[in-house]
C-alpha cells in the first residue's frame, strides 16, 4: 500500500522535492489487545501542516523527516486486537496520516455515528476542526454580537465558510474577503453574506471602506497585509480573533504590523487561539451545528481529489486558493 513521507523540509513553498511516496508490503496486525487497523477513507488537508513541516517549537512536535505527514481523517476499522472497544466495520476518526492503512490505539480513535442529516464527511468540515474552530472562534474569542459587524477573511475556505454564515446566524452584518470573483459570487449568492470583496482588485481597501465602515470583529484567517489594513477600520471596543496568518505560513519570518497602534486608540483586543483546548465542548457545538445544517441555515461545500498519491500536490492549492470549502483527499474507493 502507499503512504507518504515528509523527505526534506521546505525552505518557503513546499514543492517535489518535500515529500515521498512509498510502497509498503501489507503485513498490519493490531500491535496490542486495544489497538485496531485502519482502512483510511478520507484525509483533511489543513494550512497547519505547512507549519508542521518547521522545525519549530508549536502547539505540536514537528513532523520529522523520514515520518509519515501527519494528517487527521476517517477510517474504517478493517480487524481489531482481542480487547478493543470497536468492531470491524466502524467509522473512526483519528490522526492517521497520509497513508492508505494505519494502527491506531483505540484510545486514539473517535467513533462517528453520524446523526442523519449529516454525513460522516461531515465530521472532517463543518462539525470537524473547521467547523470548530469557526463556532469557537467567533462565539467565545470573538464574542459577536447582533447587529455588529464582522469581516472574515480567506471566507471561502473551509474555516471562513462557516464563520461567515455563523455570522449571519447570530445576527450580524458580514463582509467576507476572498481571492476571486467566483469566491465572492458563491459568498453572496448561495452564503447569503452581506457583501464579498475580492482582495486582489486594485479598489479593495476603497471596496474595504465603503462596505464595511469601522467592524466590530476581524475574523482573521489571513494575517499580512489584509490585517494590517482591518486594524485601521476598528471600532471601538473591536474584537480581533487571530485564527490563522496563512500569507505568512511560506514566509520565512511573519512581516510585523504597521497599524497596531489602532488597538489602543479604538480600545480594542486581539487575540489568538488554537481549536483543541475547547475539544471539551466539540460535543455540544457539533449538535447545535447539526441542526443548522439540519435547518438549511448552515451550508458546507468539498473540495476533493482522489487517491492519496495526489495529496503532495493538493496540499499546495491551500497557499494558491485553488479550493473553495474544505479540501480532502478520498483515499480508498468506499
Ligand atoms: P482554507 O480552506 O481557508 O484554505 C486556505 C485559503 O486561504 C485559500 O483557499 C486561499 O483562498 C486563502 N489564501 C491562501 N494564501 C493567501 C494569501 N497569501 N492571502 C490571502 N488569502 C490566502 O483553509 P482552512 O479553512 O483550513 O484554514 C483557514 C485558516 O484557519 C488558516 O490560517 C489556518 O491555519 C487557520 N486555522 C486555525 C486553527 C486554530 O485553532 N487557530 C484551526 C484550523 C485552522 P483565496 O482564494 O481567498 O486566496
Amino acid at each position: 500500500f502507499t503512504r507518504v513521507v515528509l523527505a526534506q523540509r521546505p525552505v518557503g513553498h513546499i514543492d517535489d522535492k518535500t515529500f515521498r511516496k512509498e510502497t509498503i508490503p501489507y503485513d498490519l496486525k493490531p500491535s496490542t489487545p486495544d489497538s485496531v487497523v485502519v482502512q483510511v477513507d478520507w484525509l483533511s488537508l489543513d494550512p497547519a501542516m505547512r507549519g508542521w513541516l518547521n522545525d519549530t517549537r508549536s502547539y505540536l512536535p514537528p513532523v520529522q523527516i523520514g515520518e509519515i505527514m501527519r494528517a487527521e481523517g476517517l477510517g474504517t476499522v478493517i480487524e481489531v486486537g482481542s480487547g478493543s472497544k470497536f468492531k470491524v466495520g466502524d467509522v473512526v476518526k483519528g490522526t492517521f496520516g497520509w497513508t492508505e492503512y494505519a494502527v491506531m490505539k483505540d484510545k486514539t480513535l473517535t467513533k462517528i455515528e453520524a446523526p442523519t442529516h449529516v454525513e460522516s464527511l461531515d465530521f472532517l468540515g463543518v462539525l470537524g476542526a473547521s467547523g470548530m474552530t469557526a463556532y469557537f472562534g467567533l462565539l467565545d474569542v470573538g464574542k459577536i454580537q447582533p447587529g455588529e459587524t464582522l469581516v472574515v477573511s480567506g471566507a471561502a475556505g473551509a474555516v471562513g465558510s462557516v464563520v461567515c454564515q455563523i455570522g449571519k446566524i447570530k445576527g450580524a452584518k458580514v463582509v467576507a474577503i476572498a481571492g476571486s470573483a467566483e469566491k465572492c459570487r458563491w459568498l453572496e449568492n448561495d452564503l447569503g453574506v452581506d457583501k464579498a470583496i475580492n482582495y486582489k482588485d486594485a479598489d479593495f481597501k476603497e471596496q474595504f471602506k465603503k462596505h464595511v465602515g469601522y467592524l466590530d470583529v476581524f475574523f482573521d484567517n489571513v494575517g499580512g497585509e489584509i490585517l494590517d489594513f482591518a486594524l485601521t477600520r476598528l471600532n471601538q471596543k473591536a474584537r480581533i480573533v487571530l485564527c490563522g496568518a496563512i500569507s505568512d505560513y511560506n514566509a520565512p519570518k511573519p512581516r510585523g504590523l504597521q497599524s497596531y497602534l489602532n488597538l489602543i486608540s479604538q480600545r480594542a483586543r486581539i487575540e489568538g487561539f488554537i481549536v483543541f483546548d475547547y475539544a471539551s465542548q466539540y460535543a455540544t457545538a457539533a449538535d447545535e451545528m447539526g441542526h443548522w445544517i439540519k435547518d438549511g441555515k448552515l451550508k458546507r461545500k468539498f473540495h476533493t481529489v482522489e487517491g492519496i498519491a495526489s495529496a503532495p500536490e493538493a496540499l499546495p492549492m491551500l497557499f494558491t486558493g485553488g479550493n473553495t470549502g474544505k479540501l480532502v483527499v478520498k483515499v480508498s474507493q468506499i
